[in-house]
């Protein structure tokens, strides 16, 4: 998904929205899309580059980790990354640009397309759960009464404690 952005580079501050649904194909990424991928995206000249936020919405097969069950789980993604543009990047003081590990960062072609098949396919991938769970109550609780109750069980109640003494004096 290749979109031209030179018209938002003429002006710092100019943005530009987009909507679009792709069906890309990731099984060598484990995931296995069940439909297309809605992209919601904002895209903002910063001076620096181009900032990109918004949203991915779609749906993937997976297997429970604990029974094994195929089930369906959407997957949502907001979006935050940032496209900087290769040489023309501001620096301030002279300085290299400081990145923080949570920014992935985007060399901008200088021919003013923005790739963003990889931003979309990086963040799906970050997205998906390492351990999916069909549902909260997997695997099943067993039958019986909570461990609670049991353990008062064990214990008996104090107010027969004391006929248990009496029953005992008879006894002996
Ligand atoms: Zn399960």
């Amino acid at each position: 998904m290749r979109i031209d952005v030179a018209e938002l580079l003429k002006e710092i501050g100019r943005t530009s929205s987009l909507k679009e649904e792709i069906n890309p194909s990731y099984k060598e990424e484990g995931l296995n899309l069940q439909e297309p991928v809605k992209i919601k995206i904002r895209l903002l000249n910063t001076g620096s580059g181009i900032l990109l936020t918004g949203t991915l919405d779609t749906k993937i097969a997976t297997e429970c980790v604990r029974c094994l069950k195929k089930f369906t789980i959407p997957l949502h993604v907001e979006l935050d990354e940032e496209f900087m543009r290769k040489n023309k990047g501001i620096r301030p003081h002279g300085g290299e640009i400081q990145l923080t590990e949570k920014d992935f960062v985007f060399a901008l072609e200088d021919e003013h397309i923005l790739d963003l098949e990889e931003v979309i396919r990086e963040n799906l991938v970050m997205a998906l759960p390492l351990k999916p769970v069909c549902s909260k109550a997997c695997p099943p609780v067993l039958a019986g009464p909570p461990a609670g109750k049991a353990c008062k069980g064990v214990k008996g109640d104090p107010r027969w404690q004391k006929l248990k003494g009496i029953v005992k004096k008879k006894g002996e």
